[in-house]
């Protein structure tokens, strides 16, 4: 197994594997108990320059651009079928780098064979139309052709799933790539370059280069050889991607962060909205870009609803990727940890109440870990550092509103725009607030569920969303993807009791 190798050859560039030009590793431990989990190298600028290189020559070569669409269809079918056959090795793997519980990367590898099923059999079913041109003398078509180099950039909250989203439809669309993984959790990518392998995706037309942001990654950014530069990460890393890759004019697309308001009218089923508030926040600790971060809530049903809400976060059980009774784990970092501490601190300071949790959990079993308590912040003031930045821990803040105008303008006041929910008892008015938050996505009653073939884009600073320039009136339109949920109930992801 590559990830495991001592001498840390897990680059892979043109087909094979390597160790770095200049002979540096890394070590990547267990967010829940610092365990050495792999060894890896870690590239520099030259190493990533060659993987550039390798996916360049690829491309132009012509072969592997112009080969049968159905063909890289299928070679995407076989990559599902090997992530199913070794999903067991695939979540264990997420799930050390991780600290991640063993479900949840089980969950999370089912997406990921489906993302590659799904683009397997969209591959080669849409490659243009033809257009009138009002003569029988000439004829007319828009044909879509492949990109060219895609330097991706992934985060490590949802390591593998981020970079199916990317890999999969790039060749499926033909073009080669330069992977660069979160630093963080690189041992799902590597297990990938091994199925793709497998599944015989050509040499140079997938490669993986590991190892620091600023030193690896921004080479994908600015090299005159990358044509796309596909980014899922932080706002700020976002915004200096996208100034690496100005001088170049290439192509970029971000999916960055997101502040999300999660909108409880009066009228809503207590116990879903409870249940879905919990789950919307606490899931994977809070490390979800789409989490429910900003509970807004009619003023009615505040003190009910928060009650609630801070009783069963207490009663949330916390603990290592492999504990059968945990229902929620650690945090990447020990600098994530930091900043979440100083996160709570500061909102805090400027006057937010803090109902639960504000700490680390105590107990041996969480010596080594970088645990966190689910925690609430209640009160908290629209226009408040706390509700504008991004924690991306396990933190709840709480806002009040009055009648529907109210809870849209709240919702609406961040400079993000990722995602959304709204949980009432009454269609019509879930249709009218979906229809007016300034969100990539909304749930109606319901929280989280995503499906690989509706966009998953940001509107505002959340991103440039992958549906940019296709079809319809392109870059002028966003595309707001809206779940409804028609038979909402708790799903007691937390058991709470
Ligand atoms: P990050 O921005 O710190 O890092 C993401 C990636 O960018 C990593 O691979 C990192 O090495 C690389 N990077 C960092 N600096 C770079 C530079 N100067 N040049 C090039 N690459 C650089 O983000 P993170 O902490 O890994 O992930 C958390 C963030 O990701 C959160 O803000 C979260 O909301 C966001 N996110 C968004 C989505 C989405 O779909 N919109 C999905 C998951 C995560």
């Amino acid at each position: 197994m590559p990830h495991a190798d001592n001498s840390a050859a897990t680059l892979f560039i043109d087909g094979e594997w390597r160790t770095a030009a200049g002979g540096d590793t890394r070590q990547i431990h267990s967010p829940a108990d610092g365990t050495l989990v792999a060894t890896v190298a870690e590239a520099s600028r030259a190493d990533a320059e060659h993987a550039v290189a390798a996916a360049r020559r690829a491309f132009d070569d012509g072969a592997w651009a112009s080969s049968s669409a159905w063909d890289r269809g299928d070679l995407l079918l076989r990559v599902s079928d090997i992530l199913v056959r070794d999903k067991a090795e695939f979540a264990r793997a997420e799930s050390l780098d991780t600290g991640k519980r063993l479900v949840e990367s089980e969950f999370d590898m089912d997406d990921i064979a489906a993302c590659f099923r799904y683009f397997g059999k969209l591959a080669g079913t849409d490659s243009g139309r033809v257009v009138d041109t009002g003569t029988p003398d000439a004829i007319s078509r828009v044909q879509y052709e492949p990109v060219g180099v895609c330097g991706m950039i992934t985060p490590w909250n949802f390591p593998l799933l981020q970079v199916a989203w990317k890999v999969a439809p790039a060749i499926a669309a033909g073009d080669t790539f330069v992977l660069k993984p979160s630093e963080l959790t690189p041992s799902t990518a590597i297990l990938l370059m091994r199925a793709l392998t497998e599944a015989g995706l050509p040499a140079g037309v997938g490669n993986l280069v590991l190892g620091a942001g600023a030193e690896v990654g921004s080479v994908l950014a600015e090299h005159p050889d990358v044509d796309l530069v596909s980014f899922t990460g932080g706002l700020h890393t976002g915004r200096t991607i996208s100034a690496l890759a100005a001088p170049t004019v290439k192509k970029v697309a971000l999916e960055l962060g997101g502040k999300n308001p999660n909108i409880v009218f009066a009228d809503a089923d207590f116990d879903t909205a409870v249940d879905f508030a919990l789950t919307a926040i606490f899931l994977h600790s809070g490390q979800v870009c789409s989490a429910g971060a900003r509970l807004i809530v009619q003023n009615e049903l505040h003190d009910a609803l928060v009650d609630e809400i801070v009783r069963r976060a207490e009663r949330i059980r916390i603990g290592g990727p492999f504990d059968d009774d945990a229902e929620t784990g650690p945090l990447i970092s020990a600098g994530h940890l930091r900043k979440v501490e100083d996160y709570v601190a500061r909102s805090v300071a400027e006057g937010a109440v803090l109902r639960t949790g504000g700490g680390r959990p105590e107990g041996e079993r969480y010596a080594d870990g970088h645990f966190y308590l689910p925690t609430v912040l209640d009160e908290v003031q629209q226009g408040s550092y706390a509700v504008s930045e991004e924690s991306f821990g396990p933190v709840l803040t709480v806002e009040r509103f009055t009648g529907e105008d109210d809870a849209v303008r709240i919702a609406n006041d961040t400079h993000y725009g990722l995602a959304g929910a709204v949980f009432t008892g009454d269609p019509a008015k879930a249709q009218r607030v979906a229809n007016r938050l300034r969100h990539g996505t909304v749930w109606v009653n319901d929280f989280h569920p995503y499906l690989p073939q509706a966009e998953w884009g940001g509107f505002k600073q959340s991103g440039i969303g992958r549906e940019l320039g296709r079809g319809g009136l392109g870059e002028y339109q966003e595309a707001k993807h809206v779940y409804q949920n028609l038979r909402p109930g708790p799903q007691h992801w937390f058991s709470g009791e």
